[in-house]
């Protein structure tokens, strides 16, 4: 598979690459996507025909990339990623669809994040594989360029925010929903396979339940761990030095983290509890509110530790509770 990778993601540590699933069958969860995606995915071999435009959403880190990946792979095509940032001018698109091979994939992350007139190029891109450009100088003139049938594969993590002509242009959309604790666990023993390096199995589970049911933070969580088990020499990891590594990396026993316990401990603590506006609650505790909404509210909503109102943001009994802190007033 030729994967051309024009511009990757800053925040990936450099040996993110070495663990990301090759197949569908390597993939672990996200079992309706999954499934759904092999039959569209054998379906369009057999017409000898690439697969229809792909929109993946949901928080990051759930395995977007990957996916795409993975289709490119099962589809025996080539992949170009790039982040929509990073395509400032419609030439800079024109140039990467250009250069696709029939059946490609090109995989936009970010793809909310699109300029409108970017976007545009898009459209007879993804309806008829083909762009206009204008030509000339001095009587400038517009050139019709076909392209070859590709597969775009879009990621977000803000579905709602692109627009309805763009929506509209993808076959398939999909959500990537968190991990639950036995998916995590899986993919935690195939991390410590890949790494050659043993973990005891209630220590996989352990950091499993702490992982913000996120295969990247599993990851990033489990090379942390190792490092505590080989500054002490350990030959494996154990139960007791995955809770000692995560207790000082300050992951609580729900997953939360440094940012989190702010946010939550912000609404409990000056807003009495809430409601309180996104952008209020952001600026005091020094986070920007898109930050927020992203990659922390999701899955403190699925915890059931917040709740999100008209009227803002509301702290639950059990964000309380898990702080051991009693309401002064009832709701
Ligand atoms: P996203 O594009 O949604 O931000 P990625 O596809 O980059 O997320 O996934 C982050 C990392 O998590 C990958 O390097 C991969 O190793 C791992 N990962 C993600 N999803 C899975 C999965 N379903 N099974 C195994 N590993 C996964």
């Amino acid at each position: 598979m030729a994967e051309d990778v024009l511009d990757t993601k800053a925040h990936r540590e450099d040996d993110e690459e070495s663990l990301r699933p090759a197949s569908f069958d390597e993939y672990v969860g996200q079992n309706d996507l999954k499934e759904n995606l092999r039959i569209f995915v054998s379906a369009a071999k057999k017409r000898d025909e690439s697969l229809d435009h792909v929109l993946l959403y949901g928080p990051p880190g759930l395995g977007k990339t990957t996916m795409a990946m993975i289709i490119a792979h099962e589809m025996g095509a080539g992949i170009k990623i790039v982040t929509a940032p990073a395509i400032d001018k419609t030439g800079d698109l024109v140039a990467i669809l250009t250069s696709l091979s029939p059946g490609d994939v090109l995989f936009i992350d970010e793809i909310h994040r699109l300029n409108k007139v970017v976007e545009e190029v898009l459209y007879p891109a993804m309806e008829d594989y083909c762009v206009d450009v204008m030509i000339g100088k001095e009587t400038p003139r517009s050139v019709r360029i076909d392209l070859p049938p590709f597969t775009l594969v879009g990621a977000t993590t803000r579905a709602g925010d692109l627009s309805a002509p763009l929506r509209d242009r993808f076959g398939i959309v999909s959500k990537l929903d968190y991990y639950n604790d036995e998916d995590l666990t899986k993919i935690i023993s195939r991390t410590s396979r890949v790494y050659d390096f043993a973990m005891d199995d209630d220590a996989k589970y352990e950091l499993a339940r702490r992982s913000r049911g996120t295969p990247r933070i599993a990851n990033r969580l489990f090379r942390r761990v190792r490092d505590f088990a080989q500054f002490y020499d350990d030959d494996h990891i154990s139960l007791a030095r995955t809770q000692e590594a995560l207790d000082r990396l300050k992951v609580d026993n729900l997953g939360l983290d440094d940012v989190d316990r702010r946010y939550l401990l912000g609404i409990i603590n000056r807003y009495g509890g809430g409601p309180v506006g996104l952008d209020a609650l952001a600026a005091s505790i020094g986070e920007e509110s898109v930050t927020l909404e992203d990659v922390y509210e999701p899955y403190l909503l699925q915890k059931g530790l917040v709740k999100r109102t008209h009227r803002g943001r509301i702290a639950t009994q059990l964000a309380y509770d898990h702080f051991h802190i009693t309401r002064e007033f009832e709701e």
